[in-house]
Parts: structure tokens; sequence; C-alpha cells
């Protein structure tokens, strides 16, 4: 009685996430066609994929009522993913979730937890959307891919692509690491160098899908954040389904701490789980728009971005693209947004090195600064957290990325 047909999808269709209309997948939109991009980046009518979420428990577990084990990647969550079957890709996923005594310290939480995704083939969380994109575009029969990206999501892309045989084309702000760009013409991309900052290389990349290039740009394209929730699926797996009390992690265009809010939902709607994770999103200091609009200080912070800028080039982000699906998240879990400086990350990427032998990017120690501040702020005692480690890759030694 619990088997039921793998060919029988669980997902069933699209919900625009601002006005709440639903669309068939096979109609190819992209964005909501009654939500108007014009007026406002980020708020552009991004869609969310629906499932059946009984079928999708009963497609995940076996007989004994086990999740199903034989894989250890992305696509062990198949039923829960946009696509028809695994496609032979590099292994996203599958990352460790390390316990880090030696960060607790003197803090009174009772654990800490990395969830390490320099683990990933591309060393950074990008790969999980990136297995998604590639896969759905084979199932569609194209040969190029297209993204904005200061780095991350551009090496993944291209990485991806080397081992698949497809064209990776990558717009790269003007201000993007010159130690990125050769990582992407290592690894055989089109680079193509955009005169704008990353707002302005989103627009132009946006623009490419006109060439009948697959876009791997995860904000828009709404099945590319069912990627990176399964970071979120694995640390409820990895913590035998005991949810942890908070989750700290950085946020530029905001998919990923949101798509980990989706998976904690899911999780509890198949009745895997009982309650949700408080997450906790971190921005720079000097690029904070969500931070703004979550205080409620300036309620068009989000539309008119930041004025000032950051090191922190993975989330030197001035118009997040997801920020109402992350905000929607936020409400639901009691979340909350906190900035943090550029200074204060160069402190957590060295404790992280120094205390628990993890190397992360500027970017990803945002997630440990933050919760520092947290700590400051109100009584943690107690608390179980998982600080995710997106990425690991460097441009500068250790405590000295500067702006190139
Ligand atoms: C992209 C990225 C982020 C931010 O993810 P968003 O989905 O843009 O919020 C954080 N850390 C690293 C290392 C990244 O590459
Ligand atoms: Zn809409």
């Amino acid at each position: 009685v619990l088997e039921a047909s793998p060919k029988v999808r669980a997902r069933t269709d699209l919900r625009c996430l601002r006005c709440g209309r639903h669309y068939d997948e096979s109609a190819a939109i992209y964005l909501c066609p009654s939500c108007t991009v014009g007026d406002d980046p980020s708020d552009a009518g991004v869609l969310d994929v629906q499932y059946d979420y009984d079928l999708a428990r009963r497609q995940l577990a076996d007989q004994a009522g086990e999740l199903r084990l034989e894989r250890n990647d992305v696509f062990r969550y198949l039923p829960l993913l946009p696509v028809d079957a695994p496609a032979p890709v590099l292994p996203a996923g599958g990352t460790p979730l390390v316990e880090a005594p030696r960060l607790v310290g003197s803090t009174n939480l009772e654990a800490l937890f990395l969830k390490d995704e320099t683990r990933n083939p591309s060393r950074a969380l990008k790969d999980r959307a990136t297995a998604i994109a590639v896969t759905r575009a084979l199932e569609q029969g194209h040969n190029d891919l297209v993204c904005a990206s200061a780095g991350n999501a551009a090496i993944s892309l291209a990485a991806f692509c080397a081992h698949a045989g497809l064209r990776a084309h990558a717009v790269v702000p003007h201000d993007a690491s010159e130690v990125r760009m050769q990582w992407l013409r290592a690894l055989g991309a089109d680079l193509i160098r955009s005169e704008f900052d990353y707002d302005g290389a989103y627009q132009q990349a946006e623009e490419a899908r006109d060439e009948g290039w697959y876009s791997r740009n995860c904000a828009f394209n709404p099945f590319l954040v069912e990627g990176k929730k399964t970071c979120g699926l694995e640390i409820a797996q990895q913590l035998n389904w005991r949810v942890p009390d908070l989750i700290v992690c950085p946020v530029g265009d905001a998919c990923t701490l949101a798509s980990i809010g989706k998976a904690f939902r899911e999780l509890r709607e198949m009745g895997l789980t009982g309650r949700l994770p408080r997450l906790i999103g971190v921005q720079a200091a000097g690029v904070q728009p969500l931070v703004a609009r979550y205080l409620g200080r300036d309620p068009a912070a989000v539309k008119n971005g930041s004025q000032g800028t950051t090191r922190a080039a993975s989330i030197n982000v001035g118009h997040p693209r997801n920020a109402r699906r992350l905000l929607n998240e936020l409400e639901t879990c009691d979340g909350e947004l906190l900035a943090v400086t550029d200074d204060q990350m160069a402190v957590a990427q060295l404790e992280l090195a120094r205390s628990a032998g993890v190397v992360a990017e500027l970017t990803s120690a945002a997630g440990l600064a933050g919760l520092r501040m947290l700590a400051q702020r109100e009584s943690l005692a107690g608390a179980r957290v998982v600080a995710v480690v997106t990425g690991g890759r460097l441009d500068q030694p250790i405590g000295e990325e500067v702006t190139p």
C-alpha cells in the first residue's frame, strides 16, 4: 500500500509567492505573468513549486517507514525535487554536519553544528541548485546555461557543465575577483564581463534566456531553490529529525536560507518533524537591504538597495530577488535578520579555522559572526544551533580578503 509508483510526480504545480495564482509547470512560465517585474525587482512574482506531501512522504519511505538511503547526494530526496530522474551530474550535497564543541566555548549553547557546504564539488552550496539546473537543462535538451554571478554560482555552473559536456555562460559583475575569473576560465566557461555590478549583471543574464540558454539564476528560476532545499532536509536527517533551535546562515539574494525554511516546513507537513527551527539570516553591515526592511527602518529599503559595500562578495546584493520568499519564512518561524561588519566576519573566519578546522570564505563566516552577535542580545542557553558554512572559496589569504 505504501508503494507509490515513482512515475507519479509528487509535485503538482507552481504558485506565485506574490499574488498566489497557480500555474501549470508545463506552461513554461518563469516569473508570474500577472506580477510585473518592472516595478520592483526584489518582488517580481517569484514562483514556488508545490507538492502533494502525502504522496511525497510515501515515495520517500520504504515499507519500514525509513527514508531510503541508497543515495547520498541531492537526488536522495527525489520526490521533493522538480526533476523526473537523477541525471549523471557531479554529486552535489551529502555534506557533513560537524559538531564543533570548541566553538561553543564559554557560551551556554547545548551544541553547535557546522553544515560544511565547502565539501561540495565546487566548494559551495551553490552546487545543489546547479545540479537541478543541469538536470532540467538535460531533460529539456538545452546545451547552454547562463547565470549572473560574482563567483560561486558561475564557478559551480562552469564545473557542472565541464563535467557534463555543456556550455556555461557567466555574466560577471565588473567588481568580481580576479581569482574567481581565473577559475571560470580554467573551467572553460564563456566569460561575459558586465560593466555593471551584480544587480546589472543579473538583468543581463535574464535577457540571455532569449538565446535559448537555460537560466541558472536561482532566485527567478523557480526550480533551483528546490535543490538548495536539500541542505535543510539533510540537516534534519543528520540530527535524526530532532529539529535544531536556530539555524544561522549568510543572506544575499535570500534563496539559500529561504529554501532551508521550506525544507523544514515540508518535513513538518509530512509528519517527520514536529516544529520549525528559528532561521537567523545574516547580512553584511555595508549591504543590508533585508535587515533594514525587517527592522522597519525603511520599508523601501529592499527596493532601493544599499549604498555601502562589503568584502563579502557572495552576499554583496543590493536587490535581494527572493526577499519575499525569505520574509515569509521568517514570519512563519519567528526568525530574524542581523547585520555584521566585515571585521566581525573576519574574526569568525579565523575562529572557524582555529577552533573547528574549517576553511570558510569570508561570506560564509557571517553565520557564526551573527550567532555571536545574537548571543549578546538574548540568552541562547541550552540552544542547539546549526551554522551553515556556505562556501570555502578564498580570493585572498584567510583573514585578508580585500576589495579587488
Ligand atoms: C550565494 C552564497 C550565499 C548567499 O546565498 P543567497 O541564496 O544569495 O542568499 C552565501 N554564501 C555563499 C558562499 C554563497 O556563494
Ligand atoms: Zn503573481
